[in-house]
């Protein structure tokens, strides 16, 4: 193992433009629980999965219902505020204080990544502490809003402050489309990165599942002499590095480079003690 740490801290200081991609692995280290593992919250109560898949239909024909029941019903995730980041989380964040990672593109709705003090963050799958204008795309924070005062006096759903359109949570329900702005800038990264690091996911819930098979099929031309004659040969554009526990679909697709088969927490600060070393 230590020789692959060694390695992805080597290609992380050797690249111009590394970002990261994390998903559920890293926040069940925090005790949040995933969706689909062993224990994960669909796999012990299936209805509560079909139940999710009514939400956004409900926002769509009755936003004030679809608050109603947010503000009145138990929540998924229970109290995030009771959860803290782990050592996974606050590793990438320094990676990213240090210059090397350029951006993180996470599935998590948890607001781990922020309360670890990333700054450069796409919430894919949106943010549970956040609200969304289903017009602009306005984010705020929940402090923004009283809700509680909002449903007392019978004036859900809330509205946009900037232009007046229906707000929702940040988070993206089933059957509801990635908020443009965060799928085309995720694209966008996927384009520009030389380096993807994968923490904690299996990407294989679409959209997302695609950033690393995009990353994958992107060529650069190499100019190389064999036997006095200049070829042209086309190699990978990105290194994919892989930090999961279980081998995934990236590893069997040979979409990764390599897999660090551990768990976030316990690698992703050996990575970064690593980078910081050969800095200095
Ligand atoms: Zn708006």
């Amino acid at each position: 193992m230590e020789s692959l740490v060694e390695r992805a801290a080597r290609d992380l200081v050797n690249s111009k433009h590394a970002i990261v991609l994390t998903g559920a692995g890293i926040s069940t280290e925090s005790g949040i629980a995933d969706f689909r593992g062993p224990s994960g919250i669909w796999t012990r109560d299936p209805d509560a999965e079909k139940r999710a898949y009514q939400i956004y239909g409900k926002f769509l024909a009755n936003p004030k219902e679809y608050w109603e029941e947010r503000l009145t019903g138990p929540s998924l995730l229970g109290d995030l505020t009771k959860v803290e980041p782990n050592p996974g989380h606050y590793a990438l964040a320094e990676l990213e204080s240090m210059g090397i990672l350029k951006c993180l593109i996470t599935q998590n709705i948890d607001n781990l990544h922020r309360r670890a003090g990333s700054r450069n963050v796409l919430e894919y799958h949106g943010n549970a502490c956040r609200l969304r204008c289903s017009s602009c795309n306005a984010r705020f924070d929940l402090e923004e809003y009283d809700l509680e005062k909002l449903r007392e006096e019978g004036k859900l759903p809330p509205l946009c402050q900037k232009c007046g359109g229906t707000i929702k949570s940040d988070v993206v329900h089933f059957q509801e489309p990635i908020p443009s702005d965060v799928a085309h800038q995720s694209l966008e990264e996927a384009w520009k990165c030389d380096l993807m690091l994968i923490c904690g996911t299996s990407a294989v819930v679409y959209p997302f599942a695609n950033l690393p098979r995009t990353a994958r099929d992107r060529k650069i031309e190499k100019e190389k002499s064999e036997s006095n004659l200049y070829v042209v040969e086309k190699i990978p554009a990105v290194t994919i590095v892989e930090v999961n526990a279980d081998a995934t679909p990236l590893t069997y697709e040979q979409i990764s480079d390599y897999l660090i088969q551990r768990r976030t927490g316990e690698v992703l600060p050996k990575i970064a003690e690593r980078v910081r070393k050969a800095r200095e």
